[in-house]
């Protein structure tokens, strides 16, 4: 009998370690609050686009669960995400099926009133004929020459951060902040949609970044 109880304590301690290494306390930020910590002069702000400014899990639902291909198998093979048709077809059409972020949509407002500048920088691979950039200035109502989207790839988005002096940057994986601060830059958090299929290490909260409230969706 005391063996179990002390194998039960043992258990429970090992689960709460294991809970408290991939959780982590944080602090919440409001629209409101981003816009007093802003300088008075226009700056330029960078928004990753994955599960940040789009909810983009059609696409990637599809990449996972299709049987489009030969004899009913995946028509991207075993790794879709390695599949570089994939990518084309997801830059290229199915972002037609992406869902503009609310909240994207109400911080991606408060900087257009200040005037500051607005890239977006995703970690997809570049593709030719991508329609995101458009798509993005269609729903969040930019400029026409509003700058084209940033395809990463395997580059790391602190890069380009620092290239178009970007001094703050949005994103909604773990790499978003911890790019953005390796080039000594602000970063703040999006919330991932509970419906989101993104598989790719989040962790809000891990680098002390703040998270912008309600961000889900
Ligand atoms: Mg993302």
């Amino acid at each position: 009998m005391k063996n179990v109880r002390f194998l039960l304590v043992f258990l429970l301690l090992i689960s709460v370690s294991a809970f408290a290494q991939n959780h982590f306390y944080y602090h919440t930020i409001s629209i409101e609050e981003i816009e007093k910590s802003l300088p008075s002069r226009p700056v330029s702000v960078g928004f990753d686009i994955d599960d940040t400014a789009f909810f983009s899990t059609p696409g990637f639902h599809y990449a996972f669960t299709n049987t489009d291909g030969p004899n009913g198998t995946n028509k991207y093979g075993d790794s879709p995400l390695k599949n570089d048709l994939f990518w084309k077809d997801m830059s290229g059409e199915f972002d037609k099926f992406s869902l503009p972020k609310e909240s994207a949509r109400k911080v991606i407002e408060m900087h257009k009133k200040r005037g500051d500048k607005i890239y977006f920088i995703s970690a997809r691979p570049p593709v030719k004929n991508e329609i995101t950039s458009e798509l993005a200035r269609h729903h969040f109502s930019l400029p026409a020459n509003s700058p084209k989207a940033i395809f990463s790839g395997r580059t790391s988005k602190g890069v380009f951060i620092k290239k178009y002096g970007i001094s703050l940057f949005y994103g909604d994986s773990d790499s978003d902040i911890s790019e953005a601060n390796e080039v000594g830059v602000r970063a703040i958090r999006f919330l991932r949609s509970p419906l989101s299929n993104n598989k790719t290490k989040y962790h809000p909260g891990m680098h002390g970044e703040a998270v912008l409230e309600a961000s889900e969706n």
